[in-house]
């Protein structure tokens, strides 16, 4: 099943000037066409500007494809009777942890979403305390969210969308403005979310670090999708990335740089196990990987 399917979707903002006429447009997203199948784990990845938040925004039905169409479980986001169930079905986390939480006590924000949704009071509670378990953020449930971290604040957003029961959850630079035990804790969260109650994932992110435990990446530029694939595929391709003026995580980076220097590394390293067991090999085989004669790299192999 199809959580997510965007065939041809392109939206244009359109400018206005000061009498409030139209003054030309921006196009944002442009002819994007992909698929995410529920249960994945999805990192769209792509330098300022790139389209991400505008792409985001349609999945839950915020904007409206200028043309194109985008169904959400199903559900033609141009359908206005559609869209009470599509923002059910897919829930947003944004980049400020402020703007999102608006209870006195943590549970009772958590509770907004399904009291909207005109769940019954009982399950209300049931769902708020399951939230907060799932985000680890339970022992908070009487705080008030003005004593929490960047981190756990973002946990308890998270914990909202999560009340509302949603096949998919998107979320929208959620660590940009977090120190980094609170993206960490903010990206465990999610990754406990898509594995262990199987809801979709679409994390928005400029940290690559964040992303090599995806199922898959996007990467975004001018408004287009012009590389997807798993985190190896994609981060194989370091000078690609490069040109879109994106990182590459550090490890990743290093074993290229090694492979530059002419050791024979895999493409794709994501961790530094995995860097440290390809090294491993190396050595067994008879590579020296220490510096010898000033900036030389040598190796004892012989075949
Ligand atoms: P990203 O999230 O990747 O940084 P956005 O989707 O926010 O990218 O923006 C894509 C393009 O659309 C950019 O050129 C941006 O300036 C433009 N844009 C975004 N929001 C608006 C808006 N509300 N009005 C006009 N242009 C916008
Ligand atoms: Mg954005």
């Amino acid at each position: 099943m199809k959580i997510v399917k965007a065939s041809d979707l392109t939206y244009d903002y359109v400018r206005h000037d000061e009498e409030g006429n139209e003054a030309g447009s921006i196009r944002a997203v442009d002819g994007v066409s992909l698929e995410v199948e529920q249960g994945e784990f999805i990192a769209v990845l792509g330098h300022n500007g790139s389209g991400k938040s505008t792409l985001a925004k349609h999945i839950n039905a915020l904007l409206c494809p200028t043309s194109g169409t985008i169904w959400v479980d199903g559900m033609d986001t141009k359908e206005e009777e559609h869209v009470w169930d599509i923002r059910q079905s897919a829930g947003m986390v944004f980049q400020n942890p402020d703007n999102q939480i608006i209870g006195q006590v943590v549970e009772e924000d958590v509770g907004f979403g399904p009291e909207n949704m005109g769940v019954p009071t009982k399950e209300i509670w049931e769902r708020v305390e399951e939230s907060l378990k799932a985000v680890g953020m339970y022992e908070y449930r009487k705080f008030s969210p003005n004593k929490l971290s960047g981190g756990q604040k973002q946990r308890v957003s998270i914990a909202g969308v999560l009340a509302m029961h949603p096949k998919c959850i998107v979320l929208d630079e959620p660590t940009a403005m977090l120190d980094p035990s609170g993206r960490r804790e903010v990206i465990r969260a999610a990754m406990a979310l898509n594995q262990v109650e199987n809801v979709t994932v679409i994390l928005i992110t400029h940290y690559m670090e964040e992303v090599i435990h995806a199922d898959r990446i996007f990467v975004m530029d001018e408004g287009r999708v012009v590389l997807s694939g798993t985190p190896q595929e994609v981060f194989s391709q370091v000078e690609r990335l490069k040109e879109l003026r994106l990182d590459v995580p550090q490890v990743t980076l290093l074993a290229w740089e090694l492979k530059q220097k002419g050791f024979p590394l895999p493409d794709g390293i994501l961790t530094a196990q995995d860097l440290k067991e390809e090294l491993l090999r190396l050595k067994k085989a008879g590579w020296r990987l220490d510096r010898k004669d000033g900036a030389e790299w040598r190796s004892d192999w012989n075949m």
